[in-house]
């Protein structure tokens, strides 16, 4: 990225609202990443077009980071303009029943939602307004963009999707540079898949249809169990970016005799004897093994030194593929 790059990104998105080699480490989940050149927060959806359309005009490779939930960033940083999205606003625009004063009458709602918008704000919306549908993404963390992005997920043999529930979104597109309104089944949904993983669109806003809850009492219990489960079964409070990688395969996991059937990652990097395997700063959990922890200042090369690991492991071991759920962010040509 070129000085004259840079003045036009300042231009056009303030000086003082651009910051020049601002450590990614401070943004992501996992509590690693080197500098972007230049990173913007955007406030709003205008904010987000405008950095987006500024970056595009002039050549600037961009990135859109949400929360940082699903992300490896490189200790070498992101050569370009990392926009950090925090354009985030909930409001129902629309219901289908009879309208009364506590909502009663109302059989299902349409929740209007912009794409930096926190999932766990977006579930605590719906549960406040008794609708029923999006309670388990309740202290999932991340932003809707991000969630539509992976199709985030809580009990999948349960088919807790986000994708589920979609109506329509607002995406836009870097190769036209125009949004465009798409309904749910654009995004092709699948286990951690949806269509824009291959095009690059970005997510503006979207729009989901949720029933009103028979037993609203009930719904914020329901979802704090949840929460409690995934308190239990995830570690907590150390640096990490969630399940590192994809749960394998319906085939493979009865070529596997797994038992039950489990597809989860996480039991094959167990059953490979790698829990608690540290490298430099990095730890594969002992708690949850597709979790790998920033224990001790990790470097993205430490996790990524893990990642290939397993990798290797399962392959050697299994003949298994195992695909990473993250992302990259960065140059890790450099690292090994
Ligand atoms: C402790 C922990 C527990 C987790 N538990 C779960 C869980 O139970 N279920 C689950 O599904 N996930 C879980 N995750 C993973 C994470 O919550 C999800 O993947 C989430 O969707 C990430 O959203 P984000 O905004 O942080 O995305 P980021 O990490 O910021 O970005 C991920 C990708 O999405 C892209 N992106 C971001 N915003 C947009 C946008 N507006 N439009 C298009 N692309 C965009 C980024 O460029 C990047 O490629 C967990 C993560 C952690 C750290």
């Amino acid at each position: 990225m070129n000085q004259d790059q840079v003045e036009k990104l300042k231009e056009t998105l303030g000086p003082l609202r651009i910051l020049e080699n601002e450590p990614l480490s401070k943004h992501t989940y996992f509590k690693i990443g080197g500098p972007a050149k230049i990173y913007f927060e955007a406030k709003s959806l205008d904010d987000l077009s405008l950095a987006l359309e500024t970056a595009l005009a002039n050549e600037i490779p961009f990135v859109v980071l949400g929360a940082g939930a699903n992300v490896l960033v490189s200790d070498y940083g992101f050569e370009g303009l990392v926009i950090k999205n925090q354009a985030a606003s909930t409001k129902i625009v629309g219901f289908k029943g009879t309208y009364s004063k506590h909502g009663r009458g109302i059989r299902n709602a349409l929740v209007l939602a912009t794409s930096g918008t926190l999932m766990n704000q977006l579930a605590r919306f719906t549960l406040d307004q008794g609708l029923e549908g999006l309670e388990f993404l309740l202290s999932v963390p991340g932003t809707l963009g991000g969630g539509l992005k992976i199709n985030a997920h809580f009990e999948v043999e349960r088919d807790q999707f986000i994708g589920n529930r979609l109506v329509s979104a607002t995406l836009f597109d870097p190769k036209t540079v125009k949004t465009k309104t798409v309904d749910s089944s654009y995004f092709n949904f699948a286990y951690d898949y949806s269509r824009i993983q291959q095009t690059g669109e970005i997510v503006l806003d979207a729009t989901f249809r949720l029933d009103k809850a028979k037993d609203p009492s009930t719904l914020w219990q329901k979802a704090m169990d949840n929460v409690k489960r995934r308190n239990e079964e995830q570690p907590v409070g150390i640096a990490c970016s969630g399940c590192i990688f994809k749960n394998i395969s319906d085939q493979n996991a009865i070529r596997l005799a797994t038992p039950n059937l489990t597809t989860s990652a996480g039991y094959v990097i167990e059953s490979l004897n790698l829990k608690g395997t540290r490298i430099g700063g990095a730890e594969i959990s002992s708690q949850h093994a597709n979790f790998i922890l920033n224990t001790n200042n990790a470097t993205s090369s430490d996790v990524l030194k893990l990642i290939n690991l397993i990798k290797d492991k399962a392959k050697n071991t299994y003949g298994l593929e195992l695909k990473e759920e993250i992302f990259y962010i960065g140059d890790f040509s450099q690292e090994s």
